[in-house]
């Protein structure tokens, strides 16, 4: 039987599955030949599980690198004493230079601009500015276009400054099986290194797979993989669960802070869109909210787990609280539902008994995918790490 822990300061919480984080990285490393590289990414906390505690586990089950969004979540990264590279996957404001210097924290690189003001700091510190050049092959997002790639490389090079420690590209469709655009894709960067490597020009760690593509296509490994979704238990697309099994890391949990049987007739929560139309319904209130991650358009369409059995939430749900019914005679549960109380272990997402609500079914019912959910998971609730 697992013990939930719970924080002091509130009845609801974020609960990671390290044992389940160290699995999932160790499944990937080993989809990967001795020699390939595995960049962990992290940015948005760790989609929301927490970077910090994140890093460490995967670093010990084998990540090399780790892969940020902005330069605040690398600095959070070094400030907590972690020293493997830490790649940011877009091209910064000039403005934060220096602190890249001084922290030894990768940008992405694909204009001229910021690449020369990167170089120009690391010389006045008398060090090398080592980066990544992004490459755009048809995600129409960031990077040098494919067919300028060596000419850029030309116009910043001369600086004794720079150093290319490697170079990417990002898939658009590397979930969807036998996809054109991730052929060309891949052609166009491929080709685009051919041509820099045949000029004499170093292109460092190579690298284009995200989550989908390090499953469905080894081919394309090359000499790193930024693995992201994949690491937190989750299935980027149906597309790869028949080729790699995973666990899911985050569960989201609450406490019954108040359970009532309302008179018949008794409306729930703001608007009063649900009514309890019987008696022997309890109305239980846990407190999380559509300011924890549990989206508001979700209201009177999920289940909670409690005590193993699906209940539905009514009501909608507000900031910083929401309630579900439990009908003692008439769940959606195949078997009666007992009593509950106050204190009792509510799942939002995760596994209760033999029942389990994943991130793919919330996110189906807002009509998003699995990657935002646990992002707005993570956002304001605590995190305890089991
Ligand atoms: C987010 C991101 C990844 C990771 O994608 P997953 O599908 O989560 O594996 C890799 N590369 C880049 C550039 C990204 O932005």
């Amino acid at each position: 039987m697992v013990q939930h822990r719970c924080p002091d300061t509130r009845w609801s919480w974020v609960e990671i599955d390290k044992g389940a984080l160290r699995r999932n990285t160790r499944a990937f490393k080993e989809k990967l030949e001795p020699g390939v590289r595995m960049m962990a990414v992290v940015k948005a906390d760790a989609y929301g599980h927490g970077a910090v505690e994140c890093v460490k586990v995967m670093h010990a089950a084998g990540a090399d690198q780790f892969a940020v969004a902005t330069v605040e979540e690398g600095l959070e990264l070094r400030r907590a004493g972690v020293t493997w590279p830490i790649l940011i996957l877009s091209e910064p404001p000039m403005e934060c230079v220096q602190t890249l210097i001084e922290n030894d924290i990768m940008p992405s690189v694909y204009t001229p601009e910021f690449a020369l003001a990167y170089g120009e700091c690391a010389a006045a510190f008398d060090k090398v500015g080592k980066y990544h050049l992004a490459i755009e092959t048809g995600m129409t997002r960031i990077g040098v276009g494919w067919k300028d790639a060596l000419e850029f490389r030309h116009s910043i090079d001369f600086h004794r400054g720079l150093s290319c420690a490697g170079t990417f590209t990002h898939f658009a469709t590397a979930d969807v099986p036998n996809d054109w655009t991730f052929g060309l894709q891949y052609r166009r960067f491929t080709e685009a290194v051919a041509e820099m490597r045949a000029a004499g020009v170093d292109c460092g760690l190579v690298h284009c797979d995200n989550t989908p593509a390090t499953v469905l296509h080894p081919e394309t490994h090359l000499d790193m993989c930024r693995v992201g979704v994949g690491l937190y238990g989750m299935q980027p697309a149906d597309s790869t669960r028949p080729h790699i099994s995973l666990d899911p890391v985050m569960s989201v949990r609450a406490r019954v802070t108040r359970v009532v049987y309302p008179p018949v007739g008794s409306g729930v929560g703001y608007g009063q869109t649900y009514s309890v139309a019987r008696q022997n319904v309890q109305i239980a209130t846990f407190p999380i909210g559509y300011a924890d991650g549990l989206a508001r358009s979700l209201s009177g369409k999920m289940d909670v787990l409690v005590h193993g059995t699906r209940c539905p939430q009514v009501g909608n749900i507000c900031m910083d609280q929401c309630m579900f019914a439990v009908d003692v005679n008439t769940t959606r549960a195949a078997r009666p539902m007992d009593e509950v109380h106050y204190g009792d272990l509510v799942t939002v997402m995760g596994a209760d008994g033999d029942e389990r609500i994943t991130a793919e079914e919330i996110a189906d019912l807002r009509g998003t995918i699995n990657y935002e959910v646990t992002c707005n998971f993570g956002a304001r609730l605590e995190k305890v790490y089991i």
